[in-house]
């Protein structure tokens, strides 16, 4: 991770902008932005951000590498797309969002410890065991992921929960023994093989 980043550093010099249009989803839009902050003011979240999406925009063209990939703004981002829908640019501002924070934890400069970030590894590596989402194992990851101490606490606060999901057949104790896959797992990993695939070719033909 880390010695992407250098390379990244070394590779663009200075050139912000134009790394994030090469490796950040939906990134070549970041230049139509003309700065009106409607998309700020959209936000629901924006608020109790460091930095919401307008100034994110501004810092990128400003070429604040660091504080942009090391902020833990476009981690809060809920895909509510109140900014897409009212942005005059049209901007996909959701998907830039996403773009930065996945970018931020490939060059391994995500903010650490940021709960959305590991939550979203969470959900991957369940996702790619079984072809979908293992909702026991996953929520007990998730009470899990702050050490025993901290999980056992948030297990005993949200036992009424748990107990009236298995009563009502919401929760199925048996998917903490493996869980069942889709029916073609093989194909599935092919699918996300391929899919990767054609980001890193589309990475390269940005950066070529
Ligand atoms: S609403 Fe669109 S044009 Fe306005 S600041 Fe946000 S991204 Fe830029
Ligand atoms: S999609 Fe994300 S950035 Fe856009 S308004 Fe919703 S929370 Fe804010």
């Amino acid at each position: 991770m880390g010695d992407l980043n250098t390379a990244m550093i070394e590779k663009y010099r200075n050139r912000f902008l134009k790394e994030v249009e090469a490796n950040v989803e939906e990134g070549e839009w970041v230049k139509m932005c003309m700065q009106c902050g409607v998309c700020s003011g959209s936000c629901p979240l924006g608020k109790f951000w460091d930095h919401p999406p307008q100034e994110l925009f501004m810092m990128i063209r400003a070429g604040k590498r660091e504080e942009v990939l090391s902020s833990s703004s476009m981690w809060m981002c809920t895909s509510c797309y109140n900014c897409i829908v009212r942005c005059p640019r049209e901007l996909p501002i959701t998907h830039i969002m996403h773009g930065l924070a996945h970018y931020a934890a490939r060059l391994g400069l995500a903010p650490k410890n940021q709960p959305t970030a590991k939550f979203a590894q969470l959900f991957w590596d369940n996702l790619m065991q079984k072809g979908r989402v293992n909702e026991l194992k996953l929520g007990l990851n998730l009470y899990f992921m702050n050490g025993a101490a901290e999980g056992v606490k948030v297990a005993m606060k949200n036992q009424k929960i748990g107990l009236g999901m298995l009563k009502t057949g919401r929760m199925n104790p048996m998917e903490a023994f493996g869980g069942h896959a889709v029916k073609d797992l093989g194909g599935f990993h092919k699918v996300l093989a391929k899919a990767k695939e054609l980001e890193d070719k589309r990475i390269a033909a940005h950066s070529a």
